[in-house]
């Protein structure tokens, strides 16, 4: 059985419709790549997941259970986290604190704030620094960890290097190796396709709010997934 299964799903802004009935099923500890242009949807599909922005149509079945029309922190309590796209730390608050106050949102399991802190060494000596000051490799590295402190079952990250240097990208992705290991059930956006492709099982390719063409990794070329890119159906 799916983890997590989405059919016709639909999220409008205003009188634009951003996704537009999508069907996906993603299993245990799959790693799925969500990949498409500027504008394709992406970022709407993962806040409407998590329950940040409500879904129009559709469905959102997680375990079995229809999320539907629950709110983000009863998602939470369930094992979905987000780490959303530009961070959205609590810039006025500590590392420490940013974290701890992700504990109380979600389940209990491996992650706590010790085996967080231990996944992001970096972090050690920035615990009580404002997460403003921090730099973005390092504010990224807190906002993986603040998700996984609600031990989620599926993880969904949104662009998570988007902005870092090439250094900070490697450590974001040495400690989502981490996550791996675990075998969470990952949904992915990123705009580099080789880690793409080097990360995900699967990539499912969105085109002005629909999944236009999926495929293993392993079956998919980097071509076939440009093409569907920019909307060139082959
Ligand atoms: P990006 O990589 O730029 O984040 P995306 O694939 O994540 O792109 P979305 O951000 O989900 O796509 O945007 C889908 C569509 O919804 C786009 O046409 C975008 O302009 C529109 N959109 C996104 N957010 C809003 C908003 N807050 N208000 C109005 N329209 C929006």
């Amino acid at each position: 059985m799916s983890l997590l299964d989405v059919h016709k799903l639909e999220a409008r802004h205003g009188l634009l419709k951003a996704v537009r009935g999508i069907d996906l099923a993603i299993r245990s500890g799959e790693r799925l790549a969500l990949v498409g242009a500027n504008g394709a949807g992406k970022t709407t599909l993962l806040r409407t997941l998590a329950g940040i922005h409500p879904a129009s149509a559709g469905s959102i079945t997680f375990d079995g259970e229809d999320l539907t029309s629950l709110p983000a922190h009863v998602r939470a309590a369930k094992g979905i986290a987000l780490v959303p796209e530009g961070r959205k730390l609590f810039g006025s608050m500590t590392v420490a604190e940013n974290l701890q106050v992700a504990a109380s949102a979600g389940r209990s399991g491996h992650w706590n704030f010790e085996t967080v802190v231990d996944a992001f060494p970096q972090l050690k000596p920035k615990l009580k620094a404002l997460a403003s000051a921090l730099s973005g490799g390092q504010q990224q590295a807190v906002a993986i960890g603040r998700a996984l402190m609600t031990n989620p079952r599926l993880l969904l990250l949104d662009e998570v290097s988007l902005g870092l240097s090439p250094a900070a990208v490697q450590g974001v992705y040495d400690s989502l190796a981490q996550v791996v290991a675990m075998k969470t059930t990952l949904v992915l956006v990123e705009q580099d396709l080789q880690r793409t492709f080097d990360f995900a099982d699967r990539i499912v390719c969105v085109l002005e709010g629909t999944v236009v063409a999926s495929g293993l990794t392993s079956e998919l070329t980097r071509d076939e997934v440009m093409a569907h890119y920019f909307g060139h159906r082959s």
